[in-house]
Formats: C-alpha cells, structure tokens, sequence
C-alpha cells in the first residue's frame, strides 16, 4: 500500500447515498459490552509475538505474489481456518501485471462462519455478513521485504479476533436454535475473513498495478447474482461492513475515521478503546494516545482518501471501515519494516479492540466464557496461555 488520492465525485456519490439505505438502519440495538464482559475478551498472549507466536512468527516473510512465501502463508490461513472449522473459499485468477504482460496467477481466500441454518448453497442470498478484511501479499521491492505491519500482522491480529470469538458466536446460535426464538436479521448474520493477494504495485501505484485481487473479486462479486427475490442479491451486497485492517503494528498509531457514513462504526470502536483504556485492559496502558482519536469528529473531508484495497467495493456501494495509520508507518516499504520494529503491546491492543467491536456487532456478552475458552482473558494478561 498506498497513496493519497482524490476521490472523484462518482465516488462521493455513492457514499452519500449509502447512507440511506446502510445496514444499520436495519441493526435494532447496539449491544455494548458491559465491563465484565470486556474483561471477558480473550488476549493474543503470545501469539502474535513476532518471535514465536503461532500466528505471526509464520506470516513474517517474504510474501511475493506467485512464489513459494505466498503459499505458505497461504497454508498458515488454511490450516489455522480448518482447525476452526469454517468454510474455506479460494478465488484463483491470472492476470497480466506491470512486470508481465503473460498472466500471473493470484489466490484471493476467504473463510467464513455462518448460522447453521443459513449453511448451504440456497441459502447465499439470505446471508449478510462482516468482513475483516487484509492482504497478505508483500511488495516485490526491497528485495527481501517482509511487510510486518503491511500487512502480516493485520493478518495474524485478524486469525486472533476470528478464533476468540469463534466458540461465542456458536454459542449463541445453538441457543437461538434450541429456543426457537424470532430471529432478527442482524442475528442471523455470518463472519467472514477476507485475505486478499496482489495489493501491492509490482512496479510503480498506479489504478492497473495495484490491488489486483481486490479489483477482481469485487467485480466478480458484483456479478455473481444469487437466486431472484434474495434478500441480497449478490455476493456483494452481503456485506454489512467491510472492516480492512492495513498498516498495524507500528508504534504510536493513529487511525483516523475516513468515511462519514461509517462514523457511527468508528465511533463504536473508539469507545471501546477508551473503556479497555480506563479498565487498564489493554497493554499499551491506560495514558497512551487513543489509536483512535477522531470519536467526535464532525467535519469530513469529502475527496481526499487513501487508495487501498476498499477502493473497488467502495466504489460499488459497499460500507467501508478502514483501519489504517495516518501518518504510515516510518518503516513504510523499507526492510526495517520486520518483527523486529513491530510493537507487540501496540499488536496485541489492536487485536484486542477490533475483537471487542466484532463482540459488540454480534452481541456475544453472554456467550463470552470466563475463562478466555482456552485463550488467556486480557483481565489475565500474566497469564500467557498458547492458542
Ligand atoms: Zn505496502
């Protein structure tokens, strides 16, 4: 990633008229998590550690789209995402790049976790999900680059937030299920996770050599229509938020809120940042500069956004929350972008955060378990427990 641009009136547009119809208004209720059950959120312990963490420690290498470092990380979403049990999706294209005018091959993953009863393929249309979105690709150049906080660690922090909330969630639909209630659209919503290849330029950011898998699946999304009188009728318009994770990692971040049909999101995670701050649930501690400072924000600045991955959805109509440092990383696109200059409370806080949100979104509070369900709780950050 990634370039400021200037966002053309087509593009302000289809924000402005978003808004009318965005997902929340069909959301009843907000379930804010009381503070029991933020202290019921499970913590990364050691996992995203860049040194030995199961879920980092494998994304830290070279990731070069088409080479055998974009397989293995690959393999790690693979793995990691059939031990949990979701359903595995791989979208496989080539496509001519800057550097090669014969088609490269590019894989796109995503793996999803829906209600059991809205399992199955004549049910595609009749589930919305979140989608926690990042790219896994590395930058060709420097050779060698590892691209820790772009975007290995949003990758691993995002394996992190699936997994802690993955038994809650199942939780509450086996509940839902046994006592046969009314269900509201917004219970009936699936998770996905969204791993996205070919982000970055092979040569210099331009519109055609940049964010090659997003371009793709968006457009095939756009396209693939579910069956007539769905409640969504494509494979796009099941997404309820687009939540993309870029450029995390690096101390003293400050994400601010881009978008203001999406402010009321933003605004829900910064209150959560604030709360874990003041309970002293997160690692960073209770006086760091806010991640997220722009809670009150009410002027926004139409036109000027940062190119990434959400470009092509947004342009298509798709609510868009992007989580991305202004200013970027002083690492940016050099080799001392590695393990090495992660900040691994700064890690572990977001992961934290953004798990807290997705627990509010799906109102899992009474589905948290006590004990982390394996995971240590961040209320027990001593307590370093392996996934
Ligand atoms: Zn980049």
């Amino acid at each position: 990633m990634v370039r400021i641009m200037k966002a053309d009136s087509s593009l302000t547009l289809a924000c402005s008229l978003l808004a009318a119809f965005s997902f929340v208004t069909s959301v009843s209720a907000w379930n804010k998590l009381s503070d029991a059950g933020l202290k019921k959120i499970p913590s990364p312990g050691d996992t995203l550690n860049p040194d030995l963490g199961k879920l980092l420690k494998p994304l830290l290498i070279p990731r070069v789209v088409n080479t055998e470092g974009s397989r293995k990380a690959l393999q790690h979403f693979t793995n990691f995402f059939t031990d949990l049990k979701w359903s595995l999706n791989y979208d496989n294209f080539s496509m001519p790049t800057a550097l090669s005018s014969d088609p490269v091959p590019f894989s796109n993953f995503w793996a999803t976790l829906d209600p059991p009863w809205k399992q199955g393929e004549n049910q595609e249309g009749e589930i919305g999900r979140l989608v926690l979105v990042a790219h896994y690709d590395s930058k060709i150049e420097p050779a060698g680059f590892i691209g820790a906080t772009d975007s290995a660690a949003p990758c691993a922090m995002i394996m992190h937030i699936a997994k802690s909330i993955d038994k809650a969630m199942r939780r509450k639909w086996e509940k839902m299920q046994k006592d046969g209630d009314e269900f509201e659209m917004a219970d009936e919503q699936g998770l996905m996770v969204l791993l996205l290849d070919g982000e970055e330029a092979f040569k210099w950011w331009t519109s055609t050599d940049s964010i090659y898998g997003a371009r793709h699946l968006a457009e095939k999304w756009e396209t693939t229509m579910h069956a007539a009188h769905s409640t969504y009728k494509n494979h796009l318009s099941s997404i309820n938020l687009f939540v993309l994770l870029d450029l995390l990692g690096a101390p003293v971040p400050r994400v601010p809120s881009y978008f203001r049909t999406t402010h009321w999101a933003y605004q829900h995670m910064a209150d959560l940042e604030i709360r874990l701050r003041a309970l002293e649930l997160l690692e960073s501690g209770k006086d760091h500069a806010l991640f997220l400072p722009d809670r009150d924000k009410t002027e926004f600045a139409e036109g000027l956004m940062i190119e990434d991955d959400h470009i092509p959805f947004l342009r298509k109509g798709v609510d868009i929350l992007h989580l991305i440092a202004s200013p970027f990383p002083s690492v940016w696109h050099t080799m001392e972008d590695d393990g090495k200059h992660l900040d691994k409370q700064v890690v572990n806080d977001w992961a934290i955060i953004v798990s807290a949100f997705v627990a509010e979104w799906y109102g899992l509070e009474p589905y948290l378990a006590d004990n982390g369900d394996g995971m240590s709780t961040i209320s027990k950050r001593g307590n370093k427990t392996e996934l």
